[in-house]
């Protein structure tokens, strides 16, 4: 279990449900999909009709949840979530479908993880609120058209990319949701020690931040590990230097890389040279298997800029020996 893992552990859920803004106007950043999306829903309200539906992407824990129950409150509606890979067959989201109420928002995380034949079902449900629900087998097998009640489908992915488009192409709006500026997550920071009834002093918030990786589930999460430690190691006041005990304690440093990230560009650097050396090279280096080297640790590496993939093997970036302060040994003057 990594503290810096943007995926959901699911002890943490109901934490997580505290802290979640119920309104547009909560949403902390993001400002060009808050804007956009305030339109389509003030736009909708006026027509006293549903919404749009809503293709939400981006990086886990960035807040496309949260926003999908914000569209629902905003339009005052009920909602449903479920997620691709727990619809298997076409029938299972006939049954979602068929009691939906009018006007529903169904939150459909990592959409582009649905079975074939339920993704088709899907493009007429959206387009013409209506599925046809096949029933027997084979010659005798006959269409029953099914009449849906209006709703709101969000869909939310990781990469909008990875859909197929006549999917994306039925989405009347898609948002992309970036990585939070620091500024942006000291705000998310801010609010949660509030709601959390833990004092937290301007520069503890800017600490916590830059370590949370851009994302707010991952700020959130830091900052309950360090409110532990300022209960038992100090008054209970998150400061400066609280804060960067406490996260020394869990091994996440100043940039949010913690203990794998910095076992990779440790061995890349002192073991290598900085590179270019092979993934798996590196990966036996390091001790642990090559789909975690590059599926856990390098995405994150990459994206700050410390490590770059080519063709000849991974490389250290300059910044890199700064961050892990290493001097990179003296080209050869010949
Ligand atoms: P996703 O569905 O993209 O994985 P979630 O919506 O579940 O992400 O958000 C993860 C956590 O981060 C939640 O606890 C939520 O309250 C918090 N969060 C996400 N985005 C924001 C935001 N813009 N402002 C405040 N908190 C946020």
């Amino acid at each position: 279990e990594r503290l810096v893992d943007a995926e959901v552990d699911s002890e943490e859920q109901a934490v997580e449900a505290a802290l979640r803004p119920k309104q547009l106007g909560e949403f902390i950043g993001q400002p060009k999909v808050r804007e956009q999306l305030d339109l389509v829903l003030r736009a909708a309200r006026a027509r006293g009709g549903t919404a749009d539906h809503v293709l939400l992407s981006g990086a886990p824990g960035l807040g496309k949840t949260t926003l999908s129950m914000i569209i629902a409150a905003e339009m005052n509606a009920p909602i449903r979530i479920t997620s691709g890979p727990a619809i298997q067959h076409a029938g299972d989201l006939a049954a979602i479908l068929s009691s939906l109420q009018e006007g529903e928002v169904l939150f459909l995380d990592e959409i582009h993880r649905m079975s074939r034949p339920a993704e088709e079902m899907l493009y007429m449900a959206m387009e013409d609120f209506r599925v046809d629900v096949i029933v027997g087998k084979g010659p005798g097998a006959t269409a029953i058209p099914l009449e849906l009640p209006p709703f709101t489908l969000v869909g939310a992915t990781t990469r909008a990319g990875l859909l197929p488009p006549p999917l994306r192409d039925r989405f009347g709006f898609t948002a992309h949701m970036e990585f939070y500026e620091p500024e942006e997550l000291e705000q998310v920071v801010r609010r949660s020690a509030e709601l959390l009834e833990v004092h937290t002093d301007a520069e503890g918030a800017v600490e916590i931040a830059g370590r949370s990786r851009g994302t707010p589930r991952i700020a959130n999460r830091l900052l309950r590990r360090v409110r532990d430690y300022a209960q038992v190691k100090a008054d209970g006041v998150i400061t400066r230097e609280v804060a960067a005990a406490a996260l020394e304690v869990y091994e996440v440093d100043g940039r949010g890389l913690d203990r794998l990230d910095r076992a990779v560009l440790g061995s890349l650097l002192k073991l290598f040279g900085g590179g270019p050396v092979g993934l798996s090279t590196l990966a036996v280096a390091v001790g642990e298997e090559r789909e975690t080297v590059e599926e856990v640790a390098e995405p994150f590496l990459v994206r700050e800029g410390l490590l770059a993939r080519t063709p000849r093997g991974r490389v250290a970036t300059p910044a890199a020996w700064t961050h892990m302060g290493l001097t990179p040994p003296q080209q050869s003057s010949r």
